[in-house]
């Protein structure tokens, strides 16, 4: 398997290539919302696409966003094609937009 680096930690990764700017696991850890509180995703079980808790509730209250921060860089998670839940970069430091 090919091996990148996580583009917000630089970690060694594997290469998901439906998700290109995919995160590693050790930052999707790291997950917060615009408040700074730790969210994690979820896939959905029957639909597609995932939905996210908040870490300090319990898993009672929902995260209604796929949108989510990781070293103050702006993320989103989305159901990947093989099951499980990714979260990939939205914007890389060298490109525009
Ligand atoms: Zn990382």
């Amino acid at each position: 398997m090919k091996t990148i680096h996580c583009p917000i930690c630089q970690n060694p990764k594997f290469y998901n290539s439906n998700c290109p700017n995919e995160i590693c696991k050790k930052c999707v850890g790291r997950a917060t919302d615009g408040h700074g509180r730790y969210v994690r995703f979820h896939n959905r079980t029957i639909s597609t696409g995932c939905i996210a808790f908040y870490l300090d509730a319990d898993g009672k209250e929902e995260y209604c966003s796929t949108l989510c921060y990781v070293s103050k860089q702006k993320c989103r998670a989305k159901a990947d094609k093989f099951g499980g839940v990714v979260i990939e970069l939205l914007h890389l430091k060298d490109k525009n937009g």
